[in-house]
Formats: structure tokens, sequence, C-alpha cells
């Protein structure tokens, strides 16, 4: 195949990546986003096969063994991936993300070895020949193990010392995430709280620029044990980059690590001289940075913050139990239903527990009730509902909830003021009033204003805490009635009695 051919294929292909980074941007057209993806990721597969297969005609090495690897890889990474993605419930897809961007960044690493230790396979330097002596050996060569080495140029050290540092500290970055957003497991480093020790911020200084240092004599010396102590220096910090940081956070990390592992394949891409790759990659790191952005900026805080603050460690802390027994006004769905009937206007808030109840076709269904008897119906989404970004969007989208009905954080802000209810299911952290509170841990953090409505219907099972761990002034509130229960059940039983 003509590298003119290659080149277009790859513009194809990078082209129907961007329109699917347009397309996701929004629920109506998030299926052409995804089926652009794959025809983008099609494109690019089948074309870098071609390009192997001339490559290794022009090596004289043999094409057979090279693509069955490949086709292994294709087949079990693809079916594992797809898998993987048909199995996962949605609650779990930030885990699944997490464990995605682990393996990109391990991948990186892999390459990123490969290529130091045979740059000849990548393209990057000429092929070793059996040792020539004195004048015979070419300029810019070594002899290695009986073999003349042509030394890697100093341009793609640098390359693949970026791109195998970062993907190391996002495969081990990813890996706490990873640990911490499933909570299953007991070890204190997968644990929601913050992992904190006194000189913890020297010491990430310190290896930062150890890791910097061992990557800079491998740029100017090409010293394998240099490169290797530098990976695993790059493996230790992305552990010590994630531990500080708190459960409630993980949606900034998540999308911060998405960023690393496109960076780290873009570097990569310069070293083996691959456009898509390049392309592919700053595309990742450009859209995970721009996420990471605009999720600090609805919580309110500094990237800087973010990552030195420890923040959302009250999660572990109480155990997700609320510290003290206060009284609550209750009411059964019936009780709810009759509030709902008689309001003009409802807004709906979505969190968490309606995802895990799987409620959304139920919630669906009563507010087509309530619409049917001249009630105006409205859900209100906060950016970090759930456990992913746009879990609520996802899963409203999944009932087939018209669009219309749906508004962003900053639309509706305003209208709780004049909301006859405000119906919060399964949500806590995101309509919490201590954001407004000066030294409250999500003090800054934008909510769902849910309390300014005229009155406040509040589904979960119990008195439990959110994922920040704090408690709910809202839930003591004089005009709050609480209505325990499983959020499907509940929403059904207000369903029933509305009709
Ligand atoms: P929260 O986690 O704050 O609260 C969810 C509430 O749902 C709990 O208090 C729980 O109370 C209730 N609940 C659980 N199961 C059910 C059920 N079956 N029926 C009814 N209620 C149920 O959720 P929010 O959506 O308000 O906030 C999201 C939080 O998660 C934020 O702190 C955010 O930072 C964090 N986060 C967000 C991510 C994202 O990308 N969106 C990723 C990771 C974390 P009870 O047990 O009493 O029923």
């Amino acid at each position: 195949m003509s590298m003119n051919l290659v080149t277009l294929l790859y513009l194809v292909a990078s082209v129907c990546f961007i329109q699917a980074l347009k397309g996701l941007s929004h629920p109506t057209t998030s299926i052409r986003g995804n089926i652009f993806g794959m025809t983008g990721m099609a494109i690019a597969v089948l074309t870098t096969i071609a390009l192997i297969h001339g490559q290794a005609r022009s090596l004289n090495v043999d094409f057979g063994t090279g693509i069955a690897y490949v086709l292994a890889a294709v087949v079990v990474g693809g079916g594992l991936g797809a898998f993987m993605a048909n199995k996962v419930e949605m609650t779990k897809m930030p885990e699944l993300v997490a464990f995605m961007h682990s393996m990109i960044g391990l991948a990186a690493v892999f390459i990123g070895v490969a290529a130091v230790a045979e740059p000849w396979a990548f393209g990057i330097t000429a092929a070793p020949v059996a040792a020539l002596i004195g004048a015979n050996t070419p300029d810019g060569a070594v002899i290695l193990d009986g073999f003349v080495r042509y030394a890697i140029p100093a341009g793609n050290r640098l390359e693949l010392f970026l791109g195998a540092a970062i993907g190391a500290i996002t495969f081990s970055g990813s890996v706490i995430a990873f640990g911490k957003l499933s909570g299953k497991y007991k070890f204190r480093l997968f644990q929601g709280a913050p992992v904190q020790f006194s000189g913890q911020h020297m010491l990430n200084l310190v290896l930062g620029l150890a890791t910097v240092g061992l990557g800079l004599v491998f740029v100017f010396t090409e010293s394998w044990p240099a490169f290797f102590a530098m990976l695993a220096l790059a493996f230790v910090m992305g552990v010590l980059i994630i531990i500080p940081i708190g459960g409630a956070d993980m949606p900034v990390v998540v999308s911060m690590l998405n960023s690393y592992s496109g960076w780290a394949a873009a570097g990569i891409g310069f070293s083996l001289n691959n456009a898509m790759l390049i392309v592919a990659g700053s595309l990742v790191g450009s859209s995970g940075a721009i996420l990471s952005y605009i999720m600090c900026k609805a919580m309110n805080r500094s990237f800087f913050n973010v990552i030195l603050g420890g923040f959302g460690g009250e999660a572990a802390t109480t155990g997700g139990a609320a510290k003290e027994q206060r009284p609550v006004k209750t009411g059964s769905a019936d009780d709810a239903a009759f509030v709902l009937g008689n309001a003009e206007t409802v807004v709906i808030v979505p969190g968490y527990g309606l995802a895990v109840a799987r409620a959304q076709h139920a919630v669906k269904e009563l507010a087509a009730k309530l619409t049917e008897k001249g009630i105006t119906v409205k859900y209100a989404i906060h950016p970090v509902a759930g456990r992913m970004p746009g879990h609520m969007n996802v899963l409203l989208a999944e009932a087939e909830v018209p669009y219309d009905q749906v508004f962003e954080m900053e639309d509706i802000n305003g209208e709780f003021g004049q909301a006859d209810v405000a119906i919060i299911l399964g949500a806590n952290d995101v309509v919490n009033p201590a954001a407004h509170t000066k030294g409250s841990p999500i003090y800054g953090m934008p909510i769902l204003e849910a309390y300014k409505a005229k009155t406040v219907i509040v589904n979960k099972r119990s008195m439990a805490a959110g994922y920040a761990g704090l408690d709910n002034e809202l839930f003591y509130m004089d005009k709050t009635m609480m209505v325990f229960g499983d959020a499907k059940k509940v929403v059904e039983d207000m369903g029933k009695a509305i009709e």
C-alpha cells in the first residue's frame, strides 16, 4: 500500500474520530457518534495492518507470523472488550472506563519497551548487523552482544521516554482508580478514603524529579538501566498521585487518566512515526483534559486542588452512614402521589440511587401520568450525579424520556423557586445545601437547588449518606417529606396511586 493511500485513509479515520466526539456530545446524536467511532477505528486498524505488511516485506521479515499475532490480539482484545461492555451494569461503567485506561497505559509501556529493545523493528533505526569492527563500524553505531546497533535518535528517545512514562503513570493510576470506584476490595489503597501521610507532596515532587532525571539520562545516553528505573518510578508515581484523592473526586480523576492515556499514545505515535496514533492520542488527550476542566469548574475547584486536596474522604470514614439520628417527616408513596397530583410544576432530580434501582422506566411512566393531568414535569441533571459523567443523561435516554423535558443544572436552578414540588430520586450529594457552608468538604460545589422548591419529596432507602459521606440538611427541612424504599418500587407505587 502506498504511503499516500495510508495517509489518506488515516485522514478519513481522523475525520471519523472527530465526528464521533461531536456526535457523543448529545444523546440524540450519540448513536451516530458511536458508528463514526467504530468506522474510524476499523479503518485505522486495517490500514495499520496493511502498513505492517509493507514494512515486513521491506525488512524481509515473515509477515504471516506478525499478522497472526496482530489478529490474535484483535480477536482476544476485541472479544473481551465486547463481552465486558455488554455485561457491565450502567452503575459499573466508570470502573470499566478506568480499567480500559489502564490497558491503554500498559500498551504504551509495552510498545515503549519493545521500541527501545528493538528499534529497528519499528523502523526507528536500521536493522542490526553481525559485528563489524574498527573502521568498518558505521557512524552512529554501537556494538552490543556481537551486533552493530544503530543509536536511537535523541528525538525518538525523548518521545519514547515521555510515552512510556505517561503510560506507566496511567496504568498504575487507573488500577488504583478502578479499585476505589469498585469499592469491593479490602486493600487499603483501593478504599474511597484518601491515603495521606506527612511529606507526601514532597515525596511526589522528589519522585517526579527523579523520573524526569532518569528519563533525561536515557535521552542523552540511551542507557537501558536508566530507562527501566525511570519506568519503575513512573509506576510508583501513578499510585502515589491517585491514592490521596478521595472517592468523591474520582470523576475528575477518571477523565484526567483518560487524558493521560491519550498523551501516552500520542507520544508513542511520534516515535513510531504513526500519524494515526498521534491524531487519535491527541484527540483523547485534549478531550479528556477539557472534560477534567469542565468537571473541576462544575465543582468550583481548581485542578490542583483536586490533585493535592485529598477531598472526599468522609465516604469511607463514615462508612456511608449518617452520623446522627434526627427526626424527619416521612410519608408513603400514596402521600407523595397526592402531593404530586396537586402540583402545577414538578422537577424530578435523579441520582445514583435511581440507577441502582433501575427505576428510569418507572419514572418516565410516572412523569407521563403527571403530564397527562396537565402538570409540567422537568428533569434536573447535575453534571456529577451518578457515578460517571453523563450518567443521568444516559439513563433517561435509555428510558426514552423526551429531551425537551431534560435540563442541565445551570438552566434549571433558576426554576426551583417557582416549582411546587422537587422530587429527589436516589440523589443526595448533588442536592446537599452543605455545599453553601464554609468548612464543609463539598463547600463551593454547585448543587441543584432543590431546597428552594415549595415542597420537597426525597426517596431513598434509609438516612444513609451519599458518596461524599455527608449528612444532608435538606432531609430535615420542614417542607421535606422522606419516602423510604427502593426507588423503583416507590415510583411504581406513586404511579399507581396517581392513576
Ligand atoms: P449519592 O451517591 O450522593 O447518593 C445516592 C443516594 O441514593 C444514597 O444516599 C442512597 O441512599 C440512595 N440509594 C441507593 N440505592 C437506592 C435505591 N435502590 N433506591 C433509592 N435510593 C437509593 O448520589 P448523587 O447522584 O447525588 O451524587 C453523586 C456522587 O457520586 C457525587 O458525590 C459525585 O462526586 C460522586 N461520583 C460521581 C461520579 C460521576 O462521574 N458522576 C463518579 C464517581 C463518584 P440509601 O442508601 O439510603 O438508599
